[in-house]
């Protein structure tokens, strides 16, 4: 029996005018996920998107587990394609394509949508002759319109006649690359991998830059990042990573700032180089896993002083999220096994006694600019390393 997926399109049917090229970033994001497992035609209609395998090799079940984290699609399902659009098809593909799921369950209902008026029997008279003919075929079922415990879904499209049964429930979201691009400041952390899978549901493309301080962490720590932003790729699609070398400007901050300065002055270096980073890469904004109150370089003054470190617009989707709210994403999107292994960041060397919870800026700025950090910052953005992340890496 040939099978399909159908994807119900999210938010962009929200999207007027633009809808065309939404949709036409979305099929791109569709086939892009689902590469590597068949060959596939991807087309839409209708509000709905089809994947059509084209080749007998095609891995469909590894296809709709990786279409249901793209985002842009509210549901989706994998459908039996009815061999002739009529009503006889329909009644024979039924009750074999959803057989194991009809034997599972006692009550049921059928669906029916007719996008193509021109087929001969309305809505109503399709579910009663696909009822009719399940109930038959499996007598220990019952009809229960109400709440059925499983719904069986006919629907006769300009293209064909599916049938399937309840769809699951798809990434949400916008599709990525329709929302621009922003740059996310990722450590090994639980929260900015959760930053960054947030900011790609809203349609961002991702650049991601991370800060070593060689030996003061270890190369498994900057492996643990690159694990966590394959994980995040599944959703966000590819990347490019870039590696500053930040040791020789955390050596600068210990020997020559005020000890409870050391975290905001490092805090807003890695603003200002961000920017850079950004910049060069067509990135509009940045974005950082900070939630207010959750350390002592999370109050709002501290995020005031890091804040005015860049012009640009700095995203912090994390900012009123309780930390269990953010653990309960990162288990979800399978980053908090990786984020927990116990590797250091660069934000846990030197870190002071006494850090300043209620900063002054004035006296911030002067600390940092006493300290003259701006050969360093040059030198730095003069040697980064590049990693390209994919999402079928790993
Ligand atoms: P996370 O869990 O994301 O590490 P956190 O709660 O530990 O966050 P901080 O260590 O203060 O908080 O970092 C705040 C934010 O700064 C991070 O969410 C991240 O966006 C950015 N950040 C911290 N360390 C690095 C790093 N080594 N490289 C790039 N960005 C970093
Ligand atoms: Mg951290």
């Amino acid at each position: 029996m040939k099978e399909i997926i159908l994807l119900k399109d999210g938010e962009i049917v929200l999207k007027g005018l633009n809808r065309r090229s939404f949709e036409d970033v979305l099929k791109k994001n569709i086939k892009f996920a689902i590469k590597g497992t068949g060959r596939y035609e991807v087309t839409s209609a209708q509000s709905t998107i089809y994947v059509r395998p084209m080749s007998g090799d095609c891995d469909l079940d590894e296809a709709f587990e990786r279409a249901k984290r793209v985002f842009g699609v509210v549901a989706l399902c994998k459908a039996a394609v009815c061999e002739e659009k009529t009503m006889d098809s329909v009644l024979a593909t039924a009750p074999v394509y959803l057989e194991k799921q009809l034997k599972a369950v006692k009550t049921f209902k059928v669906e029916a949508k007719r996008s193509d008026k021109q087929f001969p029997l309305k809505s109503p008279e399709i579910c009663r002759e696909l009822g009719g003919k399940i109930l038959e075929a499996f007598p220990h079922l019952k009809v229960d319109v109400r709440n059925p415990d499983l719904i069986v879904y006919v629907e006769i499209r300009d293209f064909g006649a599916y049938i399937h049964s309840n769809p699951e429930k798809g990434a949400g979201g916008i599709p990525v690359g329709t929302g621009g691009r922003a740059a996310i400041l990722i450590s090994g952390g639980i929260d900015s991998p959760v930053a960054a899978y947030m900011m790609a549901k809203r349609g961002i493309r991702l650049t991601a830059i991370h800060f070593a301080s060689p030996p003061y962490t270890s190369r498994r720590a900057e492996e643990k990042v690159v694990k966590l932003l394959q994980k995040v790729s599944k959703y966000s699609g590819s990347m490019t990573m870039y590696t500053v070398p930040f040791t020789k400007l955390q050596e600068k901050i210990k020997n020559d700032c005020p000890e409870e300065l050391f975290t905001i002055i490092m805090r807003r270096l890695m603003m200002q180089i961000s920017e850079k980073i950004a910049n060069d890469n067509d990135c509009q904004a940045l974005i950082t896993g900070e939630s207010l109150g959750q350390v002592a370089s999370q109050t709002i003054g501290a995020l005031g002083c890091t804040d005015d470190a860049t012009n640009m617009l700095v995203f912090r989707p994390l900012i009123g999220m309780d930390k269990q709210e953010i653990i309960d994403i990162s288990y979800k999107i399978d980053t908090y096994e990786t984020s927990i292994e116990p590797y250091e960041d660069c934000c846990t060397v030197f870190t002071p006694k006494h850090p300043r919870t209620r900063p002054v800026l004035k006296y911030v700025k002067e600390a940092q600019e006493n300290a003259g950090f701006d050969e360093l910052v040059t030198e730095a953005l003069s040697d980064l390393k590049v990693t390209k992340i994919s999402a079928n890496d790993d």
